[in-house]
């Protein structure tokens, strides 16, 4: 029997964490993977590019407008590829966790059967907002919903800063958790030495820099389109850097306690490479 993995996309908020993780599910789809993505961030834009820009009504609004009875065919959507799509949606601004949401959502979607064996799910990805800071947004890793984890980060300093929260919030669940570390997804600003960099930090982190997407305006252009690059055009060369990324994670064998680095660490980083001269 296969067993459906389920992987969480952490990382600094506008890092690029719901462009690649939509991107790279589209790869997965092509390679005859079936998926669920749901959306871990109040923002609800987690499924946008799979859905054609249809807003998908968030699970904690299903609740609120229409009680406990809901049916899994209200909460979730077909999109490209046959890919599941879901999102959590948040709290009134102002008011309670939106981490508690998600796991609302994930029990509602449990409960419902979105994952039971019939129907044959290959992956279950969560796109989770933040940090890890705000405990809410660990729940995912602490109550086991998530076991495999992957970091959007680039070359600038907030977000490996981000990734080496993420890192520590990742340690302290792993202990006494299933959760691991994936790798770092480096999802690049073409900063200086970028590459080296990251793939500098994830060694030192114990880790893997599992890719490196590079930055192109393709990704704008299937956005605008409402589109993943790898359906707006399945020719474009950034369409087969998320076909590899897909490929990394599909193929992945390296699962890590990661170990964090201190902030001296971390800086030296940024001046080995050049960025704090
Ligand atoms: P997050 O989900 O982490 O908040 P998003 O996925 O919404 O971030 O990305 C923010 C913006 O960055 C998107 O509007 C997207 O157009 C742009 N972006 C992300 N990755 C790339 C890339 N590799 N090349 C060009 N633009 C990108
Ligand atoms: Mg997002």
């Amino acid at each position: 029997m296969k067993k459906m993995r389920k992987v969480a996309i952490y990382g600094k908020g506008g890092i690029g964490k719901s462009t690649t993780t939509q991107n790279t599910v589209a790869g997965l789809a092509e390679m005859g993977k079936k998926i669920m993505v749901v959306g871990c961030d109040p923002k609800a834009d987690s499924t946008r590019l799979l859905l054609g820009g249809l807003a998908q009504k968030s699970v904690l609004d299903t609740l609120r407008e229409e009680g406990e009875d809901v049916e899994l065919e209200n909460i979730r959507k077909k999109g490209y590829a046959n890919v599941w799509c879901v999102e959590s949606g948040g709290p009134e601004p102002g008011v309670g966790c939106a981490g508690r949401g998600i796991i609302t959502s994930i029990n509602m979607l449990e409960s419902l059967g979105a994952y039971e064996e019939s129907e044959g799910l290959d992956y279950a990805f969560y796109d989770v907002l933040g940090d890890v800071v705000c405990g809410g947004f660990a729940m995912p890793i602490r109550d086991g919903k998530a076991e495999e984890i992957y970091i959007v980060c680039s070359g600038e300093m907030m977000a490996m800063y981000a990734a080496n929260n993420i890192c520590k919030g990742i340690m302290k669940f792993a202990q006494s958790g299933a959760v691991r570390l994936g790798g770092l997804i480096c999802n690049s600003r073409a900063v200086d030495n970028e590459k080296e960099m990251i793939q500098e930090m994830a060694k030192i982190m114990g880790t893997q820099m599992i890719y490196f997407v590079p930055r192109d305006n393709d990704v704008q252009r299937a956005e605008i389109n409402r589109k993943t690059v790898i359906e707006w055009n399945p020719q474009a060369p950034q369409a087969d850097h998320y076909r590899g990324l897909a490929k990394a994670i599909d193929e992945n064998q390296m699962f890590v306690i990661p170990k964090p680095m201190e902030m001296d660490t971390l800086e030296g980083l940024l001046m080995e490479y050049g960025l704090l001269n």
